[in-house]
């Protein structure tokens, strides 16, 4: 293990993806610091949250995310 091993893996941005990689990052194990640049976590998507979305919903929620706001830990597919 070397001292980069240590640090934290950044996020860029807190839409969706990176949301959804931010989930599968931490049920790997692994520190995440995520960076947004609104006050807010998915920003964009409030934007426009006053219209239907065209994608059914299960396609738009990844299965780490969920499980990560609802507390419990997928298994590490790797
Ligand atoms: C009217 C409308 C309807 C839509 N309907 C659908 C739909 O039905 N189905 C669908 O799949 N998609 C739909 N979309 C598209 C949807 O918005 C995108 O698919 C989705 O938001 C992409 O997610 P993302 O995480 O890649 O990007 P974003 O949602 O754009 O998230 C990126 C985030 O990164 C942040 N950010 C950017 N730069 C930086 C930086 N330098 N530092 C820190 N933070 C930063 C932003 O503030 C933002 O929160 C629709 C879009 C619109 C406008």
């Amino acid at each position: 293990m070397t001292a980069l091993d240590k640090l934290p893996i950044a996020v860029i941005g807190g839409g969706p993806v990176g949301l959804a990689a931010a989930a599968h990052l931490l049920a790997r194990g692994l520190t995440v610091k995520l960076y947004e640049a609104h006050p807010t976590v998915g920003a964009n998507l409030r934007d426009w949250g006053h219209v239907r979305v065209f994608t059914p919903w299960h396609y738009c929620v990844d299965v780490a995310s969920l499980a990560h706001a609802a507390g419990r830990i997928i298994p590490d597919r790797r």
